[in-house]
Order: C-alpha cells, then sequence, then structure tokens
C-alpha cells in the first residue's frame, strides 16, 4: 500500500533538490540511486534522460514524469500546513513535477514491498520538460517498448485525463528598421517598434476560439531613449487542437507579417514559423483510458476526460506510437509562488500507479 509519510518524505527530500531547467544532475543522481535500488536496470540516453525498466509480466507499461523546474526554483523551503504543502512564498514549490516523480517512486516501493508480481515497467524521466519538451524530443525511443502509459504531470486530482491537447507552432519574428539619431534627423530613420506595433494590432491574438490560442509573449527592442529602434524581436506561438486551423492562423500570421513589409518597403522582416509538437486526441474507448477508468475505479475514483490547452511530453509519446496520457498529480498553481501540492491526492495518484503497475 502506499504510505503517506514516506510519499511526504519523498516528496519534500526531492523539492529540496534544486532543479532548474538545464540543472537536473543532482536530481537526476538522487532518482538514480533510488532507483537501482529498487531493482530497475537504469540507463541515460544521449540527452541524459533516465530511461529504466524492470521486468515483470504481462504488456510493459510506461510511467513517466519530467526532472526540471521553472524558476523561481531555487533554494525551495517546503512547508505543510495540514494536508498542504507550499513553499515560502519567495519560490515555486515544485510540485510540477517532483510531485509526479514522487508517485512513480511511491507506487514502485509499494509494488516491491507486497512482493506480488507486475507488469513489466518501463520508467522515462525527462530533462528540460520545460524549456519547450525539449528532453522527450531526445529521449531514446528504441529503448522503450511499451505502448500505454501514464505522464504524471497534470493539474488537480489523479482522476482528471487530458485525453486531446493541441499542436504548438512557434513564431519567432525579426523586424529590422532603420536607425536614426532622434533628434537630429529623424526621418532618415524607420522604427522597428513602430513597425512591430502595428504588426501587433494586426495579429489574431489570445484566445481565438474554444481550442485555438496564439501570443506573442516576448518583444525585444531598441538602444537608446535618442535613436530610432533599428531592431526587434518577436517571440510567441500559435496553437491549436485542430491542425487545420493551426495551419490557418499561421497563414493569417504570414500575411500580417507581410503587409507591414510591403508597407513598409524600407524594413526587412524576417519570420519563422516552426512546429514544435503536434496534437493528440484520444476517445474513451482508448486502452489506456481504459487501464486508467479501471486503475481508478479500485480506488473509488471515475474518470475526468479533459481537453488541454497545453502541450506535455504526453504530444511527443503520442507522435512514436506510445498513449502515456497525462493525469493530475494532487498539485495546484503550476508555475507560481502559490503553487501547492494537496498530500491527500498526491497519495491517490500513488495509488492510482500502482493499480496501474499491478494491471487491475
Ligand atoms: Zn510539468
Amino acid at each position: 500500500m502506499a504510505n503517506r509519510e514516506r510519499l511526504l518524505q519523498t516528496l519534500t527530500d526531492l523539492i529540496r533538490i534544486d532543479s532548474p531547467t538545464g540543472e537536473e544532475d543532482h536530481i537526476d543522481a538522487e532518482i538514480t540511486s533510488r532507483l537501482k535500488a529498487l531493482g530497475f536496470q537504469v540507463h541515460h540516453d544521449s540527452f541524459n534522460n533516465i530511461i529504466a525498466r524492470s521486468d515483470g509480466s504481462g504488456e510493459p507499461v510506461l510511467l513517466s514524469a519530467h526532472m526540471d523546474t521553472v524558476e523561481p526554483g531555487r533554494g525551495i523551503r517546503p512547508q505543510l500546513d495540514g494536508d498542504t504543502l507550499r513553499s515560502d512564498g519567495s519560490t515555486i514549490l515544485g510540485g510540477d513535477c517532483k510531485a509526479g516523480l514522487s508517485i512513480v517512486l511511491e507506487a514502485i516501493v509499494s509494488v516491491r514491498e507486497s512482493g506480488d508480481s507486475h507488469r513489466p515497467i518501463e520508467v522515462a524521466f525527462t530533462r528540460a520538460e520545460e524549456g519547450g519538451l525539449v528532453g522527450v524530443h531526445h529521449l531514446d525511443f528504441s529503448r522503450l517498448s511499451a505502448r500505454q502509459g501514464v505522464v504524471f504531470d497534470g493539474e488537480g486530482e489523479c482522476n482528471r485525463i487530458s485525453v486531446a491537447a493541441p499542436s504548438q507552432n512557434v513564431v519567432t519574428a525579426a523586424i529590422k528598421g532603420v536607425a536614426a539619431h532622434a533628434g537630429v534627423e529623424p526621418e532618415k530613420g524607420l522604427s522597428a517598434i513602430v513597425v512591430a506595433a502595428e504588426v501587433l494590432t494586426q495579429l489574431p491574438l489570445g484566445r481565438i476560439d474554444e481550442e485555438t490560442t496564439s501570443n506573442i509573449g516576448r518583444i525585444e527592442g531598441g538602444l537608446k531613449r535618442n535613436i530610432i529602434p533599428e531592431d526587434v524581436l518577436l517571440d510567441g506561438e500559435i496553437r491549436s487542437r485542430d491542425n487545420a486551423k493551426l495551419d490557418h492562423y499561421s497563414q493569417r500570421f504570414r500575411d500580417v507579417f507581410a503587409d507591414a513589409g510591403s508597407r513598409h518597403p524600407d524594413a526587412s522582416i524576417s519570420l519563422d514559423i516552426c512546429n514544435t509538437y503536434q496534437a493528440y486526441s484520444v476517445t474513451e474507448s482508448d486502452p489506456t483510458v481504459q487501464m486508467l477508468a479501471r486503475a481508478l475505479a479500485h480506488i473509488g475514483l471515475s474518470p475526468r476526460l479533459e481537453a488541454t490547452g497545453g502541450g506535455s511530453d504526453a504530444n511527443v509519446f503520442y507522435e512514436n506510437g506510445i498513449v502515456a496520457l497525462p493525469v493530475g498529480i494532487g498539485v495546484r498553481n503550476f508555475h507560481t509562488t502559490r503553487e501547492t501540492a494537496i498530500i491527500s491526492e498526491v497519495l491517490q495518484g500513488a495509488e492510482l500507479c500502482e493499480n496501474v503497475v499491478r494491471g487491475v
């Protein structure tokens, strides 16, 4: 049986190991030694993602979570208040995704302790998920044979299953105007900031429809108050669960930038729109959904199937033929200093995971 105190100890131990994206070595070492102690064969691929396996009987199952956190995520001091774990308010908690890692570890410890037989277990703990699913894109899929799995990286309770997620196109634009002294000869300049502003008022941004969103999340440009700004960089994205809409709005973006270019022949605009991950969608009858529904029923929960606007490692698993769906890990307010982990819900996640491993 998954054990609350042991799970809480693992979670706080892992939270106290800093692991912002790109600095996963320490948490990796801790998890590797725990997995080895549990009898797993642990391998690192070329990106240093952890791929571990343990023999068993039946269909193999993939259990996944990511090792990195967002910032501010250094020197985190987890504090337990009743059933709720939170930071001291100056950092994130790092429950995303240390609750996911802890759930998998506790489920394995628990099933090992029982001595019962279980399915072959494949574990993939990725790096740099928060950097844009970088680790999973480099994952050595030749080492995975499971076709079903669970990604422990969702908000809220463990019966929340993300059965559909969008594709994402990343949009990067560089606008080059003409620099000039702003007081002496502004007529010789062309402000890249003004061109960017025109573009921004024309782009379809925000929530476009129920399954489509777009955003320009970062803008950089200009040098000094008294120089007509020559360079502006725009960094954004378009997402949709419908690839036809993704293509449509990507074309709208191209048209808006092209229009701005034709209004300002002295400006040069380079626009790059590239896909970073693909949408997925499964139905209630999908074997992975069925597997999760059975495992949830054993702990008295029924599945809540949700379509999400966020991407995760699950998108890339799906592209590689593995239906590994994200479930809630008992954590709320991801990526904020208000992030909390509800321990009773994290424990339910471990119970769910144990049931999946047992093949109920
Ligand atoms: Zn996460």
